[in-house]
């Protein structure tokens, strides 16, 4: 392990520390005002390093930073590096005991006491690290590299950059946002502030791996009505809204659900539904990585609504559409240039570059959305969400190492912005 290695480890072990759970299902943001603990340690710690620009937004619990160009001009094209500071409400983030474990290979015992392995057999992601120093939870709360790990990567990079003069960049921008793992989408980062003309956020796992191309995705809600009487006298009458839902349901192509799908396949997921015989409200997801594929499915919605409101009425069913994203893709292909460089600096790392279609929205979704071309890099963390997460260090280094070279990549190509 390098210098930077160990660096990233010391900021690392402090931020899994503080608990950044976020919150899902409040209408509030940032969703829990603990959030705060880090972004105040962060502003700390880039003051401390020399960042330019250091600012966190009082309300929206967003940290900027900025490493100002070092190219003759002071000109270049201003990247932007982009990473989550909560964690996802799915498991406990209070009390993380992170535990360092150079790894030979095999099972790891995480909680002698309480029995809690994790077994090379169920993870065989695990086999990738041999040989790497690997950040382990104790088995009874998440470990937070997700995104933590970027998180420290990003305030090294920003040291890195500034201890290594000779490395000609334009302007680099860091960003940390609340609330990634609740769908916030970054909503309260203010781009105007930001300055940046590209942007990637660093998150989510696999050496070498990136994407920029998300799910396009939207959500049907339907809101049904029954016409409920007395059961006893409910023949020819009676409209269970119950059944409906359940008739909607079963019109959905069964395996187009998300428990026989992988890879590009695209799906409808009913997954909340409340009912009585009086009235219901079901809610179902459409996810598909292809534009048209998405529009299709949404329009088969439409049809099935239709076939059901001839059959028992129109008054008896409502859609409505819920939150949904699109792919960050229609505007990465703009910006052909930023997987190229992307690719070159995996490469130049000596990892395999792997493109990979993510089957969920990323932040960069919603960025990209808002006209800032945003892909993602992997971070070095494995196992999200899980007491089985664990990060490796060299694997943080290495994602540091590409995320070094991809702003000198940049600084060698100043004819981009003069
Ligand atoms: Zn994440």
């Amino acid at each position: 392990m390098g210098r930077y290695g160990d660096e990233i480890l010391e900021r690392f072990l402090r931020y899994v520390k503080i608990d950044t759970q976020s919150e899902a299902g409040t209408d509030h943001f940032p969703t829990t005002e603990k959030q705060f603990d880090l972004a105040w340690q962060l502003e700390k710690e880039l003051k401390e390093i020399g960042a330019s620009d250091v600012y966190v937004d009082p309300k929206a619990c967003v940290v900027y930073a900025a490493i100002p160009s070092n190219l003759p001009d002071g000109g270049g094209l201003s990247v932007a590096f982009i990473a989550h500071i909560d964690t996802t409400p799915d498991l406990s983030g209070k009390d993380v005991k992170p535990r360092v474990v150079h790894y030979e290979g095999g099972d790891i015992v995480l909680n002698e006491e309480l029995g809690i392995v994790m077994e090379e057999a169920q993870f065989p992601v695990m086999k990738e690290y041999v040989g790497d120093d690997l950040v382990v939870t104790d088995g009874t709360t998440l470990l937070g590299g997700d995104d933590k790990s970027s998180v420290a990567i990003e305030v090294v990079l920003a040291k890195y950059l500034l201890e290594h003069p000779e490395i000609k960049h334009g302007p680099i921008k860091l960003a940390f946002t609340p609330d990634e793992e609740v769908g916030g989408g970054a909503r309260d980062l203010d781009l105007e502030r930001l300055g940046a003309d590209v942007a990637y956020t660093i998150d989510g796992d696999g050496l070498g791996a990136y994407n920029y191309e998300t799910f396009n995705a939207a959500e049907a809600q339907l809101l049904i009505h029954g016409r409920n009487v007395h059961p006893g006298q409910a023949k020819g009458i009676m409209i269970n809204a119950l059944e409906l839902g359940v008739e909607f349901i079963n019109m959905l192509p069964m395996y187009e659900r998300c428990q026989y799908t992988e890879g590009r396949e695209g799906y409808f997921h009913p997954y909340d539904f409340k009912a009585t015989a009086e009235s219901g409200f079901l809610k179902t997801l459409i996810r598909d990585h292809d534009e048209e594929r998405f529009e299709e499915r949404k329009r088969y919605i439409l049809k099935c609504v239709e076939a059901l409101k001839e059959k028992y009425g129109d008054e008896r069913i409502e859609l409505k559409w819920g939150p949904g994203y699109w792919s960050m893709k229609k505007v990465v292909d703009k910006v052909p240039f930023m997987i190229d460089y992307l690719v070159q600096a995996i490469e130049e790392n000596g990892l395999e570059p792997k493109c990979i279609a993510a089957r969920g929205g990323t932040d960069g979704s919603a960025i990209s959305q808002r006209g800032l071309p945003c892909p993602n890099i992997s971070a070095g963390y494995e196992n999200a969400h899980s007491r089985f997460e664990f990060a490796s260090v060299q694997a943080m280094e290495k994602s540091l190492m590409v995320v070094v070279r991809l702003c000198g990549i940049y600084g060698e190509h100043p004819e981009l912005k003069k």
